[in-house]
């Protein structure tokens, strides 16, 4: 398995990049900030996926898909959402190539090949959206219009890492119509609860529900909902957002409908999205120096069944007890993988399924057959037990559970004791240097404020907590009045 992982003391971003490369979920590619995901990376985004697309559709939408490429002039319609993404976009301006007469055996762009229009590859599709539901919604009746999109975007990003930020990602992107202010509100507070939700139960990741400043908002939303996540090296990262997009889209786009009343109105709307940077998200809060630990929730293969065996015999009468034992596990629910590959000793089996986090081990050898027992081995605290192989299956279960509710409590832990109160600017600097975390401050409400503490200390804000409560204070920066304490940390 090669040469053991940089310990996330040594260099944590060290650690993260070799994680990801050695644990097989993804690596670099030929593109400059593009990556391939792996299979056993892509399995993990298929779980995301599979259970997000099914709350998504518990909340009644529905999947549909919108082309890659904007035209310039849908894209700009909405002034504010093109400004905010402009210096991002990749531009398509020709459609053909030909043999390059100067250079043998080279290709270049057909000058004669040029686009009527531009086309700006998607960073987000409101744009192409708001223009075909034009020709969706006439009347009340038509609303609300609930639809999500999985699809790829691009954003020429100058700063990529693997996950966390790339120039091309994966996402799903929901764009909702509404016929009233106060449903679009609903819908993009109820899709930020859903993010919270999966983020909770699924990647055992405790987030804060909060409210983006006006600088850190969407571009072209009124109101922008996220939920914020705290790694383990003190560094918070943007989990997922909701947008109110209020009636910017629909007027661009001049998208209204009549109401019950007979009345011409425009259209409400809401965006929201989560990404490949869950992937990161979901690394970086539970994983060790030893590699990447899963949430059962979200393992390709919750346990791998390792033989242990000399002889043909041996590996036969193993096997013999593990076919109907598989069966069990797989009959609860369990995702279970019997690795008899011959072409790895147990040792190397072991490494592997620790570097790619499979929750539960179970080992058996022919001594263990003899005995009725196996040996069980759980990746998050790395124990090992000897178990009866009767009932074990009920234990796999309970502990497959327990796993899973224990990586939560402990990120809990993490990010209840890395989240700081403090009412001074020399606390605040000195709380951010010395453990980081997300550091709880009372702010005056000027972005002038936001931006200076943010040139002092690197640190951004980076929501207005849902739930915190209304505490008159002084300006940890300025001293001027606030109203409420908001959460600022250093963030990816
Ligand atoms: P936005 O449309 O900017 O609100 O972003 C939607 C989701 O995509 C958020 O959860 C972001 O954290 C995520 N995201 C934004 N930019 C990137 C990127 N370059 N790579 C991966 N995820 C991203």
């Amino acid at each position: 398995m090669g040469k053991n992982l940089t310990s996330r003391s040594e260099d944590y971003s060290k650690w993260y990049n070799e994680l990801v490369v050695k644990a097989d979920l993804a690596e670099n590619s030929a593109v400059r900030g593009c990556m391939v995901i792996k299979p056993y990376g892509y399995a993990i985004w298929e779980k995301m996926q599979a259970e997000l697309d099914r709350m998504f559709k518990e909340t009644g939408h529905q999947n549909a898909y919108f082309p890659l490429f904007v035209p310039k002039s849908l894209f700009e319609a909405e002034e504010k959402n093109a400004e905010g993404f402009a210096k991002e976009c990749a531009v398509v301006t020709h459609y053909r190539l030909q043999n390059d007469p100067d250079n043998p055996g080279k290709l270049r762009v057909d000058p004669e090949a040029k686009l009527e229009e531009e086309l700006v590859v998607r960073p987000t599709s409101e744009a192409i959206i708001w223009n075909t539901y034009k020709g969706w919604i006439q009347s009340y009746r038509d609303l609300p219009l609930l639809i999500n999109q999985w699809a790829n975007v691009v954003r020429w990003e100058m700063r990529t890492r693997l996950f966390l930020r790339t120039a091309e990602f994966l996402w799903q992107e929901g764009h909702t119509a509404h016929s009233t202010k106060k449903e679009a509100i609903a819908e993009a507070e109820q899709m930020n609860d859903i993010y919270a939700e999966f983020a909770q139960n699924f990647m055992a990741i405790p987030v804060v529900k909060g409210l983006k400043t006006e600088s850190e908002r969407f571009a072209g939303a009124d109101e922008t909902y996220c939920i914020e996540a705290l790694m383990q090296d003190g560094k918070a990262l943007q989990a997922g957002t909701s947008h109110f997009l209020g009636q910017n889209f629909a007027k661009a786009f001049d998208v209204k409908f009549t109401s019950k009343e007979g009345k011409q109105e425009y259209v409400w709307a809401t965006s929201w999205g989560v990404s490949t940077r869950l992937m990161g998200a979901l690394i970086m809060t539970h994983s060790d120096d030893k590699g990447l630990v899963l949430p059962p929730n979200l393992a390709p293969n919750q346990v791998v069944i390792v033989p242990i065996f000399k002889t043909e015999d041996q590996f036969d009468e193993i096997t013999n007890v593990v076919t109907p034992l598989m069966k069990t596990l797989r009959s609860k629910g369990v995702t279970v993988k019997y690795d008899k590959r011959d072409t790895l000793r147990p040792g190397a089996k072991f490494a592997q399924h620790e570097l790619q986090g499979v929750p539960l081990r179970i080992a058996i050898g022919a001594r263990d057959l003899e005995n009725g027992t196996v040996e069980l081995a759980r990746r998050d605290t790395l124990t090992k037990e000897i178990a009866t192989l009767e009932g074990i299956e009920d234990k796999v279960v309970a502990l497959l559970k327990e796993i899973q509710s224990s990586l939560y409590d402990r990120a809990l832990e993490y990010k209840n004791t890395h989240t700081t109160k403090v009412d001074t600017f020399e606390e605040f600097k000195n709380v951010l240097e010395t453990k980081g975390g997300f550091v709880s401050a009372h702010w005056d409400g000027t972005i002038e404020t936001e931006d200076k503490i943010k040139e002092i200390t690197k640190a951004t804000i980076r929501c207005v907590p849902l739930d915190s409560e209304n505490e008159e204070g002084k300006c940890v920066f300025t001293g001027n009045i606030s109203l409420k304490r908001v959460l600022f940390a250093k963030a990816y």
